[in-house]
């Protein structure tokens, strides 16, 4: 579903992503770790096209991703994203929010639009919020409407970046359990996160960055288990 060949960006000076080469495939959850600052946030952005690149391509269900223009714009709705900020409008109801991008992008009728949203919100547990704005809901109840809402354009692939380190622990295991979920009903999912046995239980593949390059990659059993590189036994001596 989504391919990067020799993917290369700079920030000015910085090297913030070297030669990433990575193929994610459908139904395959990858979950992403590193230290702060290795690039994995720039990654995610990169791979919507939040982001130039310098160099590289980045294929979306084998076609490659324009510059700009229309087409560059409907790749990137068939790609959800759900950040640690939930970024949701804050001034329109949850309902809303889960309807607007389906009504204005896909045109769906609005009464479709609606039903197809409270079955989404339903989904992850938070339908009898529907009527709200987002400050009168919690943080964990905020970030499952933000899936929702990527759900609800009936994405290829979501990449989540750490969607749970915003929140109080005692939600984080809601917005965790949601994702579970997903995972198993086969959603293509990218997760960057810091939820080290959330990350062995969902991953079908573990990606380690460092300095903006992969350095190790491979199942998460192998990696957390025998980890093959310094580096990542370092990281992940620090986490523990
Ligand atoms: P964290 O775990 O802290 O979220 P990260 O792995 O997501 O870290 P990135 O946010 O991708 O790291 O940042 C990688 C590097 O790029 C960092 O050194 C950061 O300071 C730098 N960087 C990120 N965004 C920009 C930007 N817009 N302009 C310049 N430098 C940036
Ligand atoms: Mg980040």
């Amino acid at each position: 579903v989504i391919e990067l060949r020799h993917v290369d960006k700079h920030f000015g000076e910085l090297h913030v992503l070297k030669d990433i080469n990575l193929s994610v495939k459908k139904g395959e959850v990858v979950v992403v770790i590193g230290p702060s600052g290795s690039g994995k946030s720039t990654l995610c952005r990169t791979i919507n096209r939040l982001e130039t690149i310098d160099s590289g391509e980045i294929l979306i269900d084998g076609t490659k991703m324009p510059e700009e223009g229309r087409r560059l714009a409907e790749l990137r709705s068939q790609i959800g994203m759900v950040f640690q900020s939930f970024n949701l409008f804050a001034h329109k109801t949850i309902l809303d929010n889960v309807t607007i991008a389906p009504i204005d992008v896909l045109h769906k009728p609005r009464k479709e639009a609606r039903e197809e949203a409270m079955e989404l919100l339903k989904r992850v547990g938070v339908d009898n919020q529907a009527a709200k704005v987002p400050a009168q809901l919690s943080g964990g109840q905020q970030q499952r409407v933000a899936i929702a809402r990527a759900l609800a354009m009936h994405p290829k692939a979501i990449l989540f970046d750490e969607p749970t380190s915003a929140l109080d622990p005692e939600m984080i295991g809601e917005v965790l359990d949601v994702m579970t979920k997903l995972a198993k009903d086969g959603m293509t999912m990218v997760i960057v996160t810091h939820e080290m046995n959330f990350a062995r239980r969902v991953a079908d593949r573990v990606i380690f960055m460092d300095g903006g390059s992969i350095i190790e990659e491979g199942a998460p059993e192998d990696f957390f288990e025998h980890p093959q590189t310094r580096r990542a036994q370092d990281f992940l001596n620090s986490v523990k």
